[in-house]
């Protein structure tokens, strides 16, 4: 079995169907990536992956396990990870502390947690969010309140938020939304050192078809909520329907 397996996911919103009976699998140590225009449902599949929202029907299978019913947290503790697209960040906490909550609330289910008081865990936690830290590049800014970081730093830290938890397979849903050209390469890079250091399964969801081309080993193309193709890139380059739908003939 694949490390990760949706089978027939859907899921509707009243009555629009967000997503329309999808089947995908990914493997362990891949890198692949959802493409399809604003409003393809893109997000809405990882949400439905995640546990953050249920699906209307099918099935998620991580691992062998079904993930369906299963709270976020408890999905986090089986090994799948996010960044989100929307702000996680906790402004008036310093850097460190936000890795340090979102492990905490990994492990324990709840950000209402005095963690300063289990004092074997918080010591692992302190050597794991180090490790994020310098993987991450915001070690110099460890102290610093995150309410105060440049935004590409901000979409940074959404990442690191996401190592936390200690994943397998870590879904990075637009990780470049709004970056410069410089943080965007950061970035990548660090998208890099993920897959090869770190040994991680990537999902991502990006815009930025350059990048897309660039690292993925296969891509999902996603279109009303329906998956229109799947391959390597150079076969959703010459994909009819691809080339049609998204990337304009
Ligand atoms: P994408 O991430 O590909 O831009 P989304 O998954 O955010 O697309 O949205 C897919 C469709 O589902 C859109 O039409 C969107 O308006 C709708 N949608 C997403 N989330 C909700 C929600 N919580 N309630 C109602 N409709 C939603
Ligand atoms: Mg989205």
């Amino acid at each position: 079995m694949s490390l990760l397996e949706t089978q027939g996911l859907t899921k509707e919103f009243g009555g629009l169907t967000a997503l329309n009976d999808v089947d995908l699998a990914v493997e362990a140590g891949e890198l692949v990536s959802l493409i399809g225009p604003n409003g393809a449902g893109k997000s809405t599949l990882i949400n439905t992956i995640t546990g953050q929202l249920s699906p209307t029907r099918g099935d998620v299978y991580y691992d062998g396990t079904d993930l369906v019913g299963m709270k976020p947290f408890e999905i986090a503790q089986l090994g799948v990870g996010r960044s989100f697209q929307t702000a996680s960040i906790l402004p008036e906490l310093t850097v460190r502390e936000n890795i340090q909550v979102a492990s905490f609330a990994a492990e324990h289910g709840s950000f209402r947690i005095n963690f300063l008081r289990r004092r074997d865990s918080f010591e692992e936690v302190q050597a794991q969010t180090d490790d994020i830290l310098e993987t991450i590049g915001l070690d110099s800014k460890a102290d610093s309140d995150a309410r105060s970081l440049p935004y590409g730093d901000k979409r940074r830290l959404e990442v690191a938020i996401g190592l936390a938890t200690d994943p397998d397979l870590l879904f990075m849903d637009e990780p470049t939304a709004g970056m410069s050209p410089a943080e965007t390469e950061m970035t990548v890079n660090l998208i890099g050192d993920l897959l090869t250091d770190w040994g991680m399964t990537i999902f991502l969801v990006e815009h930025d078809m350059d990048i897309v081309f660039d690292v993925s080993d296969r891509i999902f193309t996603l279109h009303q909520g329906e998956l229109i193709a799947r391959g390597t890139p150079e076969e959703i380059r010459e994909h009819p329907a691809v080339r049609e739908a998204y990337l304009g003939g």
